[in-house]
């Protein structure tokens, strides 16, 4: 059975583990403080490489940044990755195979694969965090687009200029109202300057109204998205993952969607991986690359 050294890649840790090509860990998962420059970084990897280096058939990296239609190198800013991290020429690491490819897009293969999408070809996965990020499967396949690129969740959704998009600039798109960002702001509008998305979700168990109210609002932005992303991929199933998917109102959300496609109704469900869903995801996709190339 093909065994594959995984790194999930991002911008406070990294983690890694040997996973076989049934999804399952091969010993522990292990994490480390993301190191402080791109070379301390590149070093890392090469020496975790070289422990594994017998007991591997390919190296993974689930990673931060848009990557390559090829899966082999990072093309946009990596945001809060130390400079130069996005220059880093993975395919150098080793003479093993090697596959890079986006956290989200990672972790969507994995719910597609193995996790809430099993069994869908096609459906949207949106992990929401500090951002939104999205795997989107199309035919069985992983969205990529010409450049890799595809599947970035700055869409406009709303009008008004209400507010501007840290991750694109643009006003008022999907990722700055339905992220863990967007979160906070509506916070700090209804709670009051300094409150926090954390406060949000706080309050919403105790049953503090404003609360409700404020999550709500970003819930009733991330109705509007997954309408839209809906209507365009007519997905089986939409996945909600990340820190922030484990919150949503599944059934209302549902409902609330299903209302007002035209699409067809498609099931929306939480996440089955947490935190493994990267480097699940990128050594699948990984030992897929191995099996084609053979
Ligand atoms: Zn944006």
């Amino acid at each position: 059975m093909k065994k594959i050294l995984s790194f999930d890649v991002g911008g406070t840790k990294i983690a890694y583990a040997v996973v076989d090509e049934l999804g399952q860990f091969v010993g522990e998962v292990n994490k480390t403080p993301t190191p402080k420059s791109a070379e301390e970084i590149r070093l890392f990897f090469q020496n975790t490489i070289r422990q594994y280096y017998d007991k591997i058939d390919g190296v993974a990296f689930s990673t931060a940044g848009a990557v390559n239609a090829e899966g082999t190198r990072i093309i946009s800013f990596t945001g809060n990755l130390p400079v130069g991290y996005n220059q880093t020429d993975f395919l150098s690491l080793t003479d093993k195979p090697v596959v890079v490819e986006n956290d989200a897009n990672s972790a969507g293969w994995a719910e597609y694969a193995l996790g809430a999408a099993q069994g869908c070809q096609n459906a949207v996965i949106l992990t929401i965090g500090t951002g939104v990020g999205a795997g989107i499967i199309v035919n069985g396949r992983l969205l990529k687009g010409k450049s890799g690129a595809a599947g970035e969740m700055h869409f406009p959704i709303d009008s008004g200029h209400k507010r501007r998009c840290q991750g694109c600039g643009m006003w008022d798109c999907f990722e700055s109202f339905a992220s863990g960002t967007g979160l906070g702001k509506f916070a700090a509008e209804i709670l009051g300057d300094g409150a926090t998305g954390y406060n949000v979700i706080s309050g919403k168990q105790q049953g503090e109204p404003k609360c409700e109210q404020a999550f709500n609002l970003w819930q009733d932005y991330l109705i509007k998205g997954i309408i839209t992303l809906g209507n365009i991929f007519d997905p089986e199933a939409v996945v909600l993952s990340g820190s922030l998917g484990a919150l949503v109102e599944y059934a209302k959300v549902e409902a609330a969607v299903n209302a007002d496609i035209l699409t067809p109704a498609l099931k929306l469900y939480p996440a089955r991986f947490a935190n493994d869903a990267g480097l699940i995801g990128a050594a699948l996709l990984a030992c897929k690359k191995l099996s084609e190339t053979v």
